[in-house]
């Protein structure tokens, strides 16, 4: 497996590769989520290109940038197991200029939800994930249904800007209780994980309820908020496929959505129905 270290080297190294490449970005300490998806790309395509970086644009004032897991060894591992031809590992100074460019997410459904309670996170993903497609350009590139408007808002900057790359959605990686794997995990004591449940429960409580018959939007999420209320819930959302809030569920076409804080914990997990 190739490391490289500078966008150059990656550069390179991408064009000595013929036949299908499948990118998959994270910010590693990966897990079972992550392996997820880079074997479906090694799967699907001639050759894997992974990279890990902990983009700092992407992280607001007062967030978990320093403290957010690395673990360089297991994740370089985990890649030359699952048979990744390159990962690429850069540094903010060589991601980023002092006077940048400025790439703004679309101002409605980028300042929604994930992007209202973390305004600016998606210019910063969206800036990141520009850049690491320029330099590895991908034919498919895979992302996890886990964080749904990112996955949205990736889906429309390929379509906006017109680039040649399929993006990939993957379903969501849980524990087998239920919680949706997560680097942030490790940050949970023992008793804030069970808190932490409580996401996936409520999700599972709006799946009986619309397998019942409910549809009213409201209905449901009141029966989730009375889940959550041990949590630090910062919403529940329901919406359809293209990120437009619903009165009503309708089914195949319905993301329900939520975000809370389990200690100073930030968990999000969604079901598509
Ligand atoms: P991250 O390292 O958290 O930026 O995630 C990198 C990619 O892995 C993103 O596309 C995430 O949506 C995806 N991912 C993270 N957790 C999971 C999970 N539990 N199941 C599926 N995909 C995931």
């Amino acid at each position: 497996m190739k490391i490289c270290k500078t966008p150059k080297e990656m550069q390179h190294f991408r064009a000595t590769l013929s036949g299908s490449v499948g990118f998959v970005p994270t910010m590693g300490a990966l897990h079972e989520g992550h392996i997820a998806l880079i074997k479906r790309s090694v799967a699907e395509n001639d050759h894997t290109i992974v990279s890990i970086f902990v983009n700092p644009t992407q992280f607001l004032e007062g967030e978990d940038l320093d403290a957010y897991p690395r673990k360089i060894e297991a994740d370089l591992k985990i890649c030359e197991l699952a048979g990744v031809d390159a990962l690429f590992l850069p540094t903010p100074l060589m991601m980023y200029e002092n006077d940048e460019l400025a790439i703004m997410a679309p101002k409605v459904k980028g300042f929604i939800l994930e992007g209202a309670s973390r305004p600016g996170h998606f210019d910063g993903v969206l800036q990141v994930v520009l850049k690491l497609f320029s330099i590895t350009t991908p034919k498919r590139a895979y992302f996890g249904k886990k964080d749904a408007q990112q996955l949205f808002m990736i889906e429309n900057m390929v379509k906006h800007l017109f680039l040649p790359i399929m993006i990939v959605p993957c379903e969501i990686v849980r524990e087998p209780d239920g919680l949706a794997l997560s680097s942030r995990n490790v940050y949970l004591s023992t008793t804030q994980r069970k808190d932490a449940l409580l996401l996936s429960k409520s999700l599972k409580k709006a799946t009986k309820l619309i397998i019942e018959g409910e549809r009213d939007a409201v209905k449901i999420k009141t029966m989730m908020e009375e889940v959550l209320s041990p949590t630090k819930l910062e919403y529940v959302e329901i919406v359809d496929r293209a990120f437009n809030l619903l009165e009503k569920v309708e089914t195949k076409d319905t993301i329900i959505l939520v975000a809370a804080r389990v200690g100073t914990t930030r968990l999000i997990d969604n079901m598509w129905v």
